[in-house]
């Protein structure tokens, strides 16, 4: 086993400036990590350069505290999973599984061992002598990732894997994945565009945009502190609300679109210094609450999804999305008043988008 090391690594292709920028960023031995970001942000070159598919222009990455800018890509220990399984149609489950440790001279009685290991832990021993075509997408897909287990890597790469199946499928074979990692241990780095899936896999996520690392945290940090409104935006569905807002002369509280919002302590001491400036403020759609008074609202939408209702509500400020779990629930038409959890508000910088939330405030109040 390896943990992975990125330090200053960036990729240029050709001309056209670079995909990767300068992420720098530690994969401990054992973990699971997700890259999450949206389409062309560069998390599949990032993993390509992991694997030796591509070049790193800048900086080094290590796997098992070993420098492999240089190293060709079957030295490197790791295994990659694709989205197209791309298994060999006319050999065997069994065929396929062995056929890399065959081209490896692997001695026979260790291939057997293997093999059958894998396709223990995958469920596959019933269809070791099928042919692919015989096979669902789903079990093609553990095909694929039994073909990376029998190498027995010290990492595996997974790029986006599941795009290709159902909404079904995709769910139960996350959960595999997952009990795959618990089971064999190994450090393993997951690249998808599905902030969902990011937030129900990862150890950590690592969110990226146009090549540059913006925040590398686990789950429940991400959404809760993001580093900054990209990151805020991005993480979470329904997504946070986000607005323009002005602190107060006292430096006390924020103004939406005139009306008064209380924050609390953390926020006040991020605010310091700030008084009477803009600054942008989101609020996640179950720190929205209906209240007696507060910032004007009509119901626009009303969703019901069994456990929790959205209510779409046009402000003011913007379009505003509601998270209700208990108590009543408005209809479309209504006007209602809005007010905000006072701990729930995220605060960042108007210009730069930054949070005003960094970890020494954080720290303070902790
Ligand atoms: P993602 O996996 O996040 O969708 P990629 O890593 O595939 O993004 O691509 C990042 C950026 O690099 C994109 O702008 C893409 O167009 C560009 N890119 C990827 N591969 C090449 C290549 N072989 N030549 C030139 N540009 C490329």
């Amino acid at each position: 086993m390896a943990g992975v090391e990125f330090t200053g690594v960036g990729k240029a292709y050709g001309k056209g400036g670079h995909a990767v920028k300068d992420v720098t960023l530690t994969v401990a031995e054992g973990e699971f990590l997700v890259l999450v970001g949206p389409s062309g942000c560069g998390k599949s070159t990032l993993l390509r350069m992991v694997a030796g598919l591509e070049e790193i222009t800048d900086g080094s990455i290590k796997i098992g505290g070993r420098v492999v800018n240089d190293v060709a890509p079957r030295d490197r220990d790791v295994a990659m999973v694709f989205q197209n399984y791309a298994l060999y149609p006319h050999m065997t489950v069994f065929e396929n599984l062995a056929f890399g440790l065959t081209l490896r001279k692997v001695p026979k009685d260790e291939i057997q061992r293997r093999v059958e290991t894998a396709a223990g832990v995958l469920g596959l021993d019933r269809y070791l002598t099928r042919q692919p075509r015989a096979l669902s997408g789903g079990e093609r897909q553990r095909v694929a990732l039994g073909r990376a287990m029998v190498r027995e890597p010290k990492v595996f790469l997974f790029d986006e894997p599941l795009s290709n199946l159902d909404a079904r499928l995709r769910v139960e074979m996350r959960a595999e994945i997952r009990r795959l990692h618990q089971r064999v241990g190994a450090t393993m780095i997951y690249v998808t565009h599905d902030q969902v899936e990011a937030m129900t896999m990862g150890d950590r996520i690592a969110v990226l945009k146009k090549g540059e690392l913006q925040q590398c945290a686990d789950p429940r940090t991400l959404y809760s502190r993001p580093a900054n409104t990209f990151v805020a935006g991005f993480i979470g569905t329904p997504p946070i609300n986000l607005c323009e807002a002005g602190v107060t002369a006292a430096g006390d509280a924020i103004e939406i679109s005139g009306t008064r919002f209380a924050v609390g302590a953390v926020q006040r001491a991020a605010l310091v210094g700030r008084a009477g400036t803009r600054v942008q403020v989101g609020v996640r759609p179950e720190d929205l609450l209906l209240a007696d008074a507060g910032l004007p609202a009509k119901v626009e939408l009303v969703e019901p999804l069994g456990s929790e209702t959205l209510v779409h509500l046009a402000s003011a400020a913007g379009a505003l999305v509601l998270r209700i779990t208990s108590g009543a629930i408005p209809s479309p038409g209504d006007s209602v008043h809005v007010s905000g959890r006072a701990d729930g508000l995220l605060l960042f910088d108007a210009g730069t988008g930054r949070a005003l939330l960094d970890a020494e405030t954080l720290a303070a109040h902790a």
